[in-house]
């Protein structure tokens, strides 16, 4: 039931590789989701303000202007969710991207499982920061086996009563808050240390070791934080109860 609210969703894909944007466009209709075409970036701007979709599909590679200049130009006026696409081991392209208000990035190449997960993150996320506002709410959120009392700064995992330090327990609402989301490092220390802080990534790291071993002792808590290698962390959203 669940996914039948995303058949009204409108993706706008700009992307100039033909195949590529075959693929996606047919992935996408498999799974019921309305479709938008740009192959330029000056086409999928006008496209995203004349259409408003729910999601844009961004390739940072383009023929006409540079994919940033595309999420420039689309976040000068709008909050729709961006995920970039660009190739793999082009990490600092995503973490500029990222920075720059993207919402989520897609490493070239990839499966339909991925493309279709993303977007449904990036869908959610975006509802429910517009019905919620940004804050944690203040009832308490469970993903998977964490269970995260904002209001009683309580935090469990598989049922056992977990102790953060104020650190760790920034780190995690956090991610919570932004849950299946990539957050760069540097989103991560302006959250949780404050702006203006330098970017200390083996800071951020030591941290988030720390309160993995403490939320993934238990075998069945495993692989809840996520690494993404060279741009941040991503708490897991996909355990399927939402
Ligand atoms: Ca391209």
């Amino acid at each position: 039931m669940r996914d039948d609210s995303w058949n009204t969703s409108v993706v706008l894909v700009i992307e100039d590789d033909r195949p590529v944007l075959n693929f996606i466009a047919a992935t996408l209709k498999a799974n019921g989701f309305r479709l938008l075409t740009a192959e330029t970036g000056t086409a999928g701007v006008a496209l995203t303000y004349s259409k408003t979709p729910d999601v844009v599909l961004l390739d940072l590679g383009l023929p006409d202007i540079d994919g940033m200049e595309v999420l420039r130009r689309i976040r000068e006026e709008l909050e729709i969710p961006v995920i970039v696409v660009s190739a793999r081991g082009n990490e600092r392209a995503k973490v500029d991207a990222l920075e720059a208000g993207a919402d989520d990035y897609l490493s070239k190449p990839f499966g339909t499982g991925e493309l279709i997960a993303r977007i449904r993150v990036s869908l959610r996320h975006y509802r429910r920061s517009r019905s919620a506002g940004s804050a944690v709410s203040a009832e308490p959120i469970r993903v998977g086996p964490i269970l995260f009392d904002g209001q009683r700064r309580e935090v469990h995992s598989n049922g056992t009563r977990v102790h953060l330090t104020p650190i760790e327990f920034r780190l995690l609402e956090e991610l919570v808050r932004e849950r299946g989301k990539v957050l760069t490092h540097a989103h991560l220390v302006a959250r949780v240390w404050g702006p203006g802080q330098p970017v200390d990534r083996h800071n951020v790291r030591v941290f988030m070791a720390t309160l993995r071993r403490k939320l993934e002792s238990s075998p069945d808590c495993q692989r809840i934080i996520l690494t993404e290698v060279g741009i941040g962390y991503r708490l897991r959203d996909d355990w399927g109860s939402g």
